[in-house]
């Protein structure tokens, strides 16, 4: 059999056919490449403007196109926001963005698939879905949905090529895969970044919770308010990384905002005088200056710069910046607010600093309530010292001590002379003012571990712990000494004071006794004359009052 030739004509014809299939294999290959490559690109990125940036670049280096725009949609809002994009409309704004939930454009982007913007007329085939959103800012004729598992992720907006050639079918096909493949990623890179987000607020989260925990339980050990205000504050300028502040409490007899506390002044002596009550502070009526609206309204307030506002009555402290004050609220009245100032790094306050605080603050009131009615319960409440019952319990706690311990202890317990013939002389009120200042400078004369109480109507008692009868003395000669150098206003008259002093264990085996021996002793400086110390003997006899046995 000879082997038929096709004639010339059909040979030519199907060698143009054979090269046409070459052609769109070789571009079918190329459009594959390109995709595997997006797809690796892709898929090693996890910051969504990376993605994004890389993203356009791909469809530009394939198409060469005039005009392109990438949407994400924002779940939210049910609004689709550009993030890049090239060759739009410069009188477009930066922040474009079209709300988008039905009608006929949401229909065709549920479809996954390219679709044109405008008819064969050149007119817009969707309603207008916003008045700002205007189709020919785009530049475009195509929209190509990002789908993923039927969830909208975005929305592509595709100008013509700058060949001015239309698009094939296999390149429509290869822009949809590529959508494809950047919605996969870009929905993964959302999770990602959220998850980042979540992951950073639960860090934030229990870092604060564990702050909170460790103050509360510090809380609970402190029960001396001047030590209790100071912790708190201190954690208060520490969780907010400030430079100073200061706490103010509410004095009801005033009606006005008290200054307790400050740290972080430049001078650690005027700091000093301030915190031992020892110098004059200017106060806040509810409604004044920062601290006074914060008091009144009981809300937090930041003031980040303090220059423009007139508020800032607390400005006279010292160089001021920024300002973040907070109320301490208890049982659901204001007892006083903290006040943190200028924030370490020069950045003012945020609101987690105000949360953290508030969080900090609702702590603290609570432990500042009950600390300031254990020192109303524990206080005498003319001559502000300890009350006698508070004193008989701290005498226990040291006899204890002592027997346990080894040790001694000594008891001061005073008498003011003849102040019957004050209270006569000068009225019962003029006799108040004597033992509440007679009483302070007792207290004055004491050292912080000792304890000095109203222990009768004007006897006051010292408990010196760790002191034996040679420093007990020497502590009841300054009391006597500064007593008998007073003068007061209302009282013109030279007042004198007797002081009895015991130690034990060397005079006494129990509380009982060292009362005793303190109070004979005492009997023993009024019978000498008053106006001296006694040191207790036994050779002192103290007849008994009457009704004891
Ligand atoms: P002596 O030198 O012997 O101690 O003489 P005295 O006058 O101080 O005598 P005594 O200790 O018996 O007097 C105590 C007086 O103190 C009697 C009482 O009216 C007065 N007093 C007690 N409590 C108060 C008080 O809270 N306020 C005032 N103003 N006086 C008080
Ligand atoms: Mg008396
Ligand atoms: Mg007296």
């Amino acid at each position: 059999m000879t082997k038929q030739t096709p004639p010339p004509d059909e040979a030519n014809k199907r060698i143009k056919e054979l090269n046409e299939k070459i052609v769109k294999l070789d571009r079918k290959l190329f459009n594959f490449f390109t995709l595997l490559q997006a797809g690796k690109a892709f898929d090693n990125m996890l910051e969504a403007q990376k993605l994004y940036n890389v993203f356009t670049s791909i469809v530009q280096e394939r198409f060469g196109l005039e005009a392109f725009a990438l949407f994400i949609r924002d779940p939210q809002e049910n609004a689709f926001q550009l993030v890049r994009g090239f060759g739009l409309d410069e009188t477009m704004p930066v922040d474009y963005s079209f709300p988008c939930q039905e009608g006929l454009l949401w229909q065709a982007i549920l479809q996954d698939k390219p679709f044109s913007i405008i008819d064969s007329r050149g007119e817009p085939r969707f309603r207008i879905p916003h008045e700002s959103f205007r189709f020919d800012y785009l530049r475009s004729r195509l929209f190509v949905p990002l789908l993923h598992q039927r969830d909208v992720i975005g929305l592509l907006s595709v100008g013509d090529k700058m060949d001015g050639r239309e698009f094939t079918d296999d390149e429509l096909e290869f822009i949809n895969i590529l959508a494809e493949q950047a919605a996969v990623s870009i929905n993964t890179t959302m999770l990602y970044e959220k998850n980042e987000r979540d992951r950073k607020e639960l860090d934030k989260t229990v870092k604060s919770l564990s702050i909170l925990h460790d103050i509360g339980r510090a809380l609970i050990h402190i029960q001396d308010l001047k030590n209790l205000l100071q912790f708190i504050l201190g954690q208060a300028i520490e969780t907010t990384e400030a430079q100073k502040g200061s706490l103010m409490l509410w004095e009801p007899t005033i009606g006005r905002l008290v200054l307790r506390v400050v740290k972080g002044l430049p001078d650690p002596k005027v700091e000093e005088a301030i915190n031992n009550g020892e110098m004059e502070c200017s106060t806040f009526a509810p409604g004044e200056g920062i601290a006074g609206k914060v008091f009144q309204n009981m809300e937090p307030m930041i003031v980040n710069s303090t220059e423009q506002n007139d508020t800032y009555a607390e400005r006279e402290l010292s160089n001021v910046n920024s300002i973040l004050c907070i109320p301490l609220i208890a049982s659901d009245e204001a007892i006083g607010v903290i006040n943190i100032t200028n924030k370490i790094g020069g950045q003012g306050f945020s609101y987690e600093d105000l949360e953290l605080l508030s969080a900090l603050g609702n702590q603290a009131a609570v432990a500042i309530n009950n600390a300031t009615l254990y020192e109303m319960a524990i206080t005498d409440e003319l001559t502000k010292i300890f009350i006698r019952r508070y004193f008989n319990i701290k005498l226990d706690g040291e006899v204890k001590r002592v027997r346990r311990y080894g040790g001694q202890l000594s008891l001061a317990i005073c008498d003011l002379d003849h102040f019957k013939s004050v209270n006569d002389t000068y009225g019962h009120q003029a006799g108040d003012v004597v033992l509440y200042t007679i009483a302070q400078l007792i207290k004055n004369n004491c050292r912080e571990i000792d304890v000095a109480a109203r222990y009768g109507g004007e006897e006051f008692a010292v408990i010196m712990p760790e002191t034996g009868i040679d420093g007990a003395k020497i502590l009841a000669e300054r009391v006597r000494a500064a007593v008998a150098g007073t003068k007061i206003e209302e009282v013109p008259r030279q007042l004198t004071i007797s002081i009895g002093i015991a130690t034990f264990p060397d005079d006494a085996d129990d509380v009982k006794s060292l009362i005793a021996a303190a109070d004979a002793a005492l009997y023993g400086a009024k019978n000498g004359g008053r106006n001296q110390v006694m040191v207790y003997s036994k050779e002192i006899v103290k007849p008994p009052e009457p009704g004891e046995s």
